[in-house]
């Protein structure tokens, strides 16, 4: 067993719509065992495009990281996402933030994954995981 973070984004088909599905479809694939609220976001890379709707999961599974990956992009196909060109919009991404199974990089799957933890959808709704199970206490003023 390995724990694995995921980070959700959609703008475009009804996208809190899109997450919770693809949320109820992993859910019976992967171990729910966290999720942060929903984040809107500006977009990223290609700007003349809607917010995003993203979101990050953590879970438990017995998954090899490349079947994992597997399952995320048949997930995606399942919800019509299409790859016109780079940063374009769509109807979900489902990526591996991290997973605590070691891996070796390889082109099909990096991590953790490249890029995300400087991109505010990744950094709001981690964060607010991360802050939750680190939380001391609360400052008095
Ligand atoms: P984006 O980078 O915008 O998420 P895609 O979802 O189209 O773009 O993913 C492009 C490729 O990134 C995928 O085909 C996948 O093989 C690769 N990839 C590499 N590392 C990861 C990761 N950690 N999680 C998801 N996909 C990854
Ligand atoms: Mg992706």
């Amino acid at each position: 067993m390995h724990t694995i973070w995921i980070a959700y984004g959609s703008n475009q088909g009804d996208p809190i719509a899109q997450l919770l599905r693809a949320r109820k479809n992993l859910a019976t694939h992967l171990d729910e065992r966290g999720a942060s609220a929903l984040y809107r976001t500006p977009p990223w890379g290609y700007t003349a495009q809607p917010d995003f709707i993203n979101a990050v999961i953590r879970y438990r599974s017995d998954l090899a990281p490349l079947a994992l990956l597997d399952l995320l992009q048949s997930v995606e196909q399942q919800q019509g996402r299409e790859r016109p060109f780079k940063n374009a919009p769509r109807t979900l991404d489902v990526d591996i933030l991290y997973a605590s199974a070691k891996v070796r990089a390889c082109e099909r799957l990096m991590l953790p994954h490249p890029g995300a933890c400087e991109r505010i959808s990744v950094i709001l709704p981690l964060g607010e995981m991360k802050f939750k199970r680190g939380l001391i206490c609360k400052l008095k003023s």
